[in-house]
């Protein structure tokens, strides 16, 4: 059916990769391009024998003219950006020079400042939808899936959603003292950064990870869940119907708590760049050189995760509750694609975005999150791709 151009080849693009190959009648051909070729080359060599052709190439996906020549040369029908958020923009731009949709999996970040928006990529709404093409924004599991679970919900079982709690626990081990389950820069300045939640027609700031709970999750147990702010609460209060309250919490351990507590306390988590031995190093980029690559961690990590909605709303004029979660195994994920659940979870949503806008379900001009498209045959496409989803119509409330 297609060619498509994949950017970075990190976890998230290792499982996309794989799961592209897993479906060579949609993914004819695909390129990945990354930073790191060799990084390339390796994932091409566990995937010889799959139907879909592979070729790589070397990319500095910031360099929005060479985004623009390998998609020249390439000639694919989507670009899935898998690379950092920081790339973003660039190769949208590449996108809109050339003509070809796009999917990314997380919002754009300028490299100063950890903001967790979409204005920058929404400002490019016109452009899209005058050139006719597709952007995808937040193809992952959160975003990504979390927004199509509320639209599931929103088109089968509410008139009206009044609150959503968006939980993702993760009760994998993988053994070391302290790691990331990916990319750790992201990841710190994703946790460091203040919690905010909507309410009322208003944000609600919060001190980072100021509000914790303990919820029993299914298959999991009973976890501590700290209150963050997460992009998709963004794009979710304002495409959920009536929404009154949408808040996202994520669980943590103790001891990951602490190792985080004292880094920050010593100025490792910091993104200012500071002057070292005659450069300017920021601190959080060295942390990440020294922490264990996400990547590595695939072999080590047991046990779950769980990622879910809880909601609250009205049907009929009658009060409704509705938990939809999708309960993921790190080592069963090890064992079909080489990579641990957050990965896993992230890759296989992008592959199914990605699909859906070469079929032409998901196709429309202009820039889109997820929650904006019918979420059937997403939801249909996470069961067969190996995120089955389970709903309870009788959850436990967050107060
Ligand atoms: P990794 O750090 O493992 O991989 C990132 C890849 O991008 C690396 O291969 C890196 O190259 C490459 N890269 C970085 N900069 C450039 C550049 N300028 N040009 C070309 N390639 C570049 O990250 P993950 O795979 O864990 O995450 C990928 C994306 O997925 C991130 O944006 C992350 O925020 C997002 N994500 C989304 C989730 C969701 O649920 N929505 C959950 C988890 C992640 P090199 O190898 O040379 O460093």
């Amino acid at each position: 059916m297609g060619k498509a151009l994949i950017i970075g080849a990190g976890g998230v693009a290792s499982v996309a990769i794989h799961k592209c190959c897993q479906n060579p009648d949609i993914f004819e051909e695909i390129c990945i391009a990354s930073r790191t070729v060799e990084k390339c080359d390796a994932i091409k060599k566990k995937l010889v024998g799959s139907r879909t052709k592979i070729q790589t190439a070397q990319l500095d996906a910031d360099n929005t003219e060479m985004v623009i020549d390998l998609i020249k040369s390439f000639k694919p029908d989507i670009v899935i950006n898998l690379a950092l958020p920081y790339q973003d923009l660039t190769i949208m731009d590449a996108c809109l020079a050339t003509g070809v949709d796009y999917l990314d999996t997380a919002n754009y970040e300028p490299l100063d400042i950890a903001k967790f928006e979409y204005k920058w990529q929404w400002a490019y709404r016109e452009k899209f939808a005058q050139a006719g093409l597709t952007a995808l924004l937040g193809s992952g599991f959160d975003p990504g899936v979390t927004g199509v679970f509320c639209a599931y919900a929103q088109k089968h079982y509410f008139d009206e959603i009044h609150s959503i709690d968006i939980v993702d626990a993760n009760a994998g081990d993988h053994g070391y003292p302290f790691a990331t389950n990916f990319n750790p820069e992201i990841n710190i300045r994703e946790i460091t950064a203040n919690g905010r939640y909507f309410e009322n027609g208003s944000w609600v700031e919060t001190a980072p990870l100021s509000l914790k709970k303990v919820y029993d999750l299914p298959e999991i147990g009973p976890k501590s869940i700290y209150l963050m702010y997460h992009e998709e609460l963004e794009s979710l209060a304002i495409h959920i119907k009536g929404i009154k309250k949408i808040r996202f919490w994520m669980t943590f351990s103790d001891n990951y708590l602490n190792h985080l507590k004292v880094l920050e306390n010593v100025g490792m988590t910091s993104i200012e760049p500071i002057e070292f031995e005659g450069q300017q190093i920021v601190p959080l980029h060295f942390l990440k050189a020294v922490l264990p690559d996400p990547a590595s961690l695939g072999p080590r990590t047991k046990g779950k995760t769980n990622i879910g909605c809880i909601m609250q709303g009205l049907k009929d004029g009658k009060p409704k509750t509705y938990y939809v979660y999708n309960i993921c195994d790190h080592q069963e994920c090890y064992a079909e694609v080489g990579s641990q659940a957050i990965s896993y979870t992230t890759g296989v949503p992008a592959m199914i975005g990605a699909m859906l806008i070469l079929k032409g379900i998901w196709k429309k001009p202009g820039v889109f999150n997820v929650e904006e498209f019918d979420p059937d045959p997403f939801m249909e496409a996470l069961n067969q791709y190996g995120l089955p989803w389970q709903e309870s119509f009788s959850p436990t409330l967050l107060d």
